[in-house]
């Protein structure tokens, strides 16, 4: 299922792009999105996914570059080797790999001054310019191309500021073909999903 999504991922850079992701798209995108988004709110506070235990007692991910590349590469190994799948498995991934990635950025002069999260700094695009990005790419080396690698930070990033996603289903495929939309919307909404 998994290598089908990478396949047919067409996953737009948007935390990396200054141009408005809305603008880009039909107005038929923006009405699937209209449908998913009020299925999303539907389902939000039913069947919990993931309990919030799975994600506390999660081992603390190393604060050393060399030890937290094995952690990530074991993660993403356990969710393949498992066939695991959720909110939990790819928060705790996304968060690696955020956590990672984020030791080869530097922070550029605009967000020094602002005290930014780790996930705002990958979202960037002035801190992508002066930072090594592609040498995190290289250096990770698991079995994901980068556009996935990019969707999963960007997953643990929602997760982390809109923590009522995870009592919605977890669904990889309308995720990634939302994502341009969604965290302008959950922010919107904020006072429902935190
Ligand atoms: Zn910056």
């Amino acid at each position: 299922m998994i290598k089908f999504l990478i396949i047919n991922f067409q996953f737009v850079e948007w935390q990396c792009d200054d141009d408005e992701p809305a603008a880009k798209v039909s107005h038929k995108s923006e009405d699937d999105f209209k449908r998913y988004y009020d299925k999303l709110k539907a389902s939000l506070g039913g069947s919990k996914s993931t309990p919030d235990e799975a994600v506390q007692t999660v081992q603390p991910l190393s604060d050393d570059k060399g030890q937290l590349l094995k952690e990530v590469r074991i993660l993403a190994k356990n969710v393949e080797d498992y066939k695991r799948r959720g909110w939990d498995y790819y928060f705790h991934l996304g968060c690696g790999l955020a956590k990672l990635k984020r030791m080869y950025f530097k922070m550029c002069s605009v967000c020094e001054s602002q005290k930014p999260d780790m996930f705002q700094i990958l979202s960037c695009k002035r801190c992508a310019k002066v930072s090594n990005g592609n040498t995190f790419f290289k250096d990770v080396q698991i079995d994901y191309d980068n556009g996935h690698i990019n969707f999963l930070i960007s997953v643990a990033g929602l997760v982390s500021r809109f923590r009522k996603l995870m009592e919605t289903p977890y669904n990889s495929g309308d995720l990634k073909k939302y994502m341009p939309y969604l965290a302008s919307q959950l922010e919107k909404d904020k006072m429902m999903w935190i």
